[in-house]
């Protein structure tokens, strides 16, 4: 399970960036191509954050969709996993959002 190695990842980046002060809430957003399950990190995030600033802290997951642009035509395709077609029958596209593992935003006691 990835997940536990990336939940501790995102446990230590908040910890760093509070400075030391305690961490009540963190926002994260989780793109839907990442190969990143939201309720995995959900299940590790209590296991990780304890003992750290981020013990207790509640955690939000923003989850974003996939979107690609075709090579082709230009057209947006809205993807549910990393490859996909587009309406015009090509399968050349660029993905432009969906990818992103990030904290967006974290609230200090
Ligand atoms: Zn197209």
């Amino acid at each position: 399970m990835h997940e536990l190695s990336i939940t501790n990842q995102i446990v230590e980046l908040c910890a760093e960036r509070a400075g030391g002060a305690r961490v009540t809430r963190v926002r994260l957003e989780i793109g839907r191509l990442s190969a990143v399950v939201p309720d995995a990190v959900r299940f590790c995030f209590d296991v990780c954050a304890r003992n750290t600033v981020l013990e207790g802290a509640s955690l939000e997951i923003v989850e974003t969709p996939g979107r690609a642009l075709c090579r082709d035509c230009n057209g947006e395709v809205v993807l549910a996993e990393p490859v996909g077609r587009c309406r015009c029958g090509s399968a050349r596209l660029r993905i432009v959002a969906g990818e992103e593992l990030r904290v967006r935003e974290m609230e200090l006691a």
